[in-house]
């Protein structure tokens, strides 16, 4: 199944190893990243299964800049005028002005792993050698909570990327972290709550201080950029993924 509910009015969808969400509210949606850029027809699909159509998301917002997550904003603006929104930080590096990525010479150095080798061929055929920047994404654009459907709110959470943002949404009782926190990914031997290897993270040291005021949040359940969403009070969560740390490699 390419899509789940996991709270009242909030949906994951998957993509190719990278998850997005869609939050209700009415006949109006919001999108919480946008998967690779061949993962565009699961969201069409997803939105139409719900009974909406993509027309119906009033903005999608960006955890980060990365191919894995960027994917299909540039067909949902072109084809349906949908805005798409980041940090301010983050503005930069969506539109190409900068880089803060693993290279494909990072993944071409653990293809020895079989799990990280089948990613490796998965991701490709979704796009992941293509470049993808993001011309029209702007700045959320006011402080605090968004006014979207599902009123998600932006957390900043610096490390994986400069300008990451989790989103808390307060009606769920969730937090969307992105890249920040997951809870599973093909490179990783590990399932559970952790930060992504260490080629993924531009400053994994960082990552970590930024689970910080995640774990301060009113939520338990995460919803994670890769790997299975999560049901346990936030700062368990934290508590684990920081754990975990001490073994990234
Ligand atoms: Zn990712």
């Amino acid at each position: 199944m390419r899509y789940e509910q996991v709270a009242d009015e909030v949906f994951v969808i998957r993509g190719t190893d990278v998850n997005m969400f869609l939050l209700r509210e009415g006949r109006d949606l919001t999108l919480i990243d946008a998967g690779w850029y061949g993962d565009a027809g699961i969201i069409e699909h997803t939105v139409e299964a719900l009974g909406h159509k993509p027309q119906d998301i009033q903005a999608a917002l960006l955890t980060h800049a990365h191919l894995d997550h960027v994917g299909a904003l540039n067909h949902l603006h072109t084809r349906y005028g949908i805005p798409a929104y980041t940090s301010p930080t983050e503005v930069g590096h969506a539109k190409g002005e900068f880089h803060e990525s693993a290279t494909p010479l990072d993944v071409i150095k653990r293809l020895g792993d079989y799990s990280t080798c089948c990613w490796a061929l998965r991701i490709t055929r979704a796009g992941g050698l293509r470049k993808n920047p993001v011309p029209h994404i702007h700045p959320f654009p006011t402080e605090g909570p968004l006014d979207l459907p599902g009123a998600p709110t932006p957390i900043p959470t610096p490390g994986h990327t400069s300008g990451h943002s989790a989103f808390h949404l307060p009606q769920a009782g969730a937090i969307a972290t992105g890249d920040t926190l997951v809870t599973a990914h093909p490179t990783s031997k590990h399932q559970g709550p952790q930060l992504l290897p260490r080629f993924f993270n531009h400053n994994t040291e960082e990552t970590l201080a930024a689970l910080t005021p995640l774990a301060l949040l009113p939520a338990d359940l995460l919803l994670p950029g890769h790997g299975p969403t999560f049901s346990q009070p936030i700062a368990d969560v934290v508590a684990a993924a920081t754990t975990h740390a001490t073994t990234l490699t």
